[in-house]
């Protein structure tokens, strides 16, 4: 199980240095988690300001 940002991502970038695997980088219109290195700690979630991140 992996986290995954919606759309009502606003790439603020918060998440981002909150990952402790580096799992999260800027896509074309949203954030981005990578599946396969999340490990589902729930940091993005906790940080983001709208709550994109949510469990898969
Ligand atoms: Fe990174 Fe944790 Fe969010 Fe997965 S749940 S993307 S490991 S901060
Ligand atoms: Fe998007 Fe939330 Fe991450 Fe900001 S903290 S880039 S709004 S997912």
């Amino acid at each position: 199980m992996a986290y995954v940002i919606n759309d009502d991502c606003i790439s603020c970038g918060a998440c981002e240095a909150e990952c402790p695997v580096s799992a999260i980088s800027a896509g074309d219109d949203k954030y981005v988690i990578d599946a396969d290195t999340c490990i589902s700690c729930g940091a993005c979630a906790g940080v983001c300001p709208v709550g994109a991140p949510n469990e898969d």
